[in-house]
């Protein structure tokens, strides 16, 4: 629904001729795609990993896949392995935003496509991305988090600084706040970045927002899930957990319980099938040669890159049963089943 239709570009044409698969579909062989990952240590990549090679595999291809569990050297060492075992195309969800445009670099001039995945690749020319819209997340989060707290002191915990969502997502947070800030009526008096979007992290700042403002804290933006349940914690251990309204990202289990229990005021659901589905059909139509444009454009320092950007769904008490409940993204008795 919100991909924009534009005026085709030829930026296609790369130096080296990019690889089509004319001649596995001649002799029956598969499209291999690579799918290089950050990390699985939080359960929304899991579930990106299970639901991606599934809908690989429906339309009769196969996936690689890798994980990198933070550390960028491992991340491109083993995007080098993909393309060295001859995938067809490499499909990147990015550690850092910068460094990985060297894996970009190096996929083309062994003439193999490159789609960044929910996470942008800055200065490289990636042939395709497909994410949520970020930005509309931060302004979610804000605009329901300023609906319950008008005035007053807020704290935004952000994600990692290496990744382009956590600047999308803060520069959404701020476009609603931003006239709230000018009028006087919100002040932030904390915001820091979370390193690697550490729940450990996001407790020792959210400790330190606490000590520097002597408690008196308002409301929390927290950037995901993951960060809110270090700012949950930080707030517990002051009584206050359940008093601050916190936002989160993701519809992550331990998210929506805590929706349910009062800790978290909401979160965003982003229906991961959705992605998965889309970028499996665009990696598998791309590896096989087919031309991709009519997509809205997104620029990452070096070029616009053809885009697809799904729309992302504020969820808290009054809509979890209708969303991600009865999408099925949990079980009714999941999320209930601490009450
Ligand atoms: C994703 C979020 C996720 C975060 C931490 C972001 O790039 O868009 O869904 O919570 O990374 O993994």
């Amino acid at each position: 629904a919100c991909e924009k239709e534009v005026v085709r570009t030829e930026k296609v044409e790369k130096t080296t001729p990019l690889k089509t698969t004319e001649n596995k579909e001649s002799t029956n062989e598969k499209i291999k795609i690579g799918f290089s990952m950050d990390t699985l240590l939080e359960e929304r990549w899991i579930k990106d990993r299970d639901l991606f090679k599934e809908a690989v595999e429906a339309l009769g291809a196969e996936v690689e896949i890798m994980a990198a569990n933070g550390d960028d050297a491992l991340q491109i060492s083993q995007a080098e392995t993909l393309i060295s075992q001859g995938i067809d195309l490499l499909i990147l969800v990015p550690h850092n935003a910068e460094s990985t445009a060297t894996i970009v670099h190096k996929a083309h001039l062994a003439g193999i496509k490159v789609i960044a995945y929910d996470r942008l690749v800055k200065n490289a020319e990636i042939d395709l991305y497909v994410s949520f819209d970020n930005e509309q997340v931060g302004e979610m989060q804000a605009r329901a988090i300023t609906k319950l707290v008008p005035k007053g002191n807020y704290v935004y915990i952000g994600g990692a600084s290496t990744d382009n969502n956590a600047h999308l997502f803060k520069k959404g947070a701020f476009n609603v706040l931003k006239p709230l800030i000018d009028k006087g009526d919100i002040t932030i008096v904390y915001d820091q970045w979370t390193k690697d979007w550490e729940p450990a992290n996001a407790l020792v700042n959210m400790r330190e927002a606490l000590k520097a403002n002597g408690n008196q804290i308002d409301a929390v933006i927290a950037a995901n899930d993951a960060t809110a349940g270090g700012v949950i914690q930080a707030l517990l251990e002051q009584g206050l957990a359940g008093k601050v309204p916190v936002t989160g990202q993701d519809a992550e289990l331990a998210a929506a319980q805590r929706i349910v229990e009062g800790t978290q005021s909401m979160t965003v659901y982003k229906p991961i099938k959705s992605l998965t589905t889309k970028a499996a059909q665009l990696a598998v139509a791309l590896a096989k040669g087919e031309n991709i444009y009519g997509y809205q454009q997104v620029n990452n320092g070096k070029i616009e890159v053809p885009s697809v950007l799904l729309s992302p769904i504020a969820v808290d008490l009054l809509n979890i049963d209708d969303t991600i409940i009865a999408d099925g993204f949990h079980s009714r008795q999941d999320v209930y089943q601490t009450l």
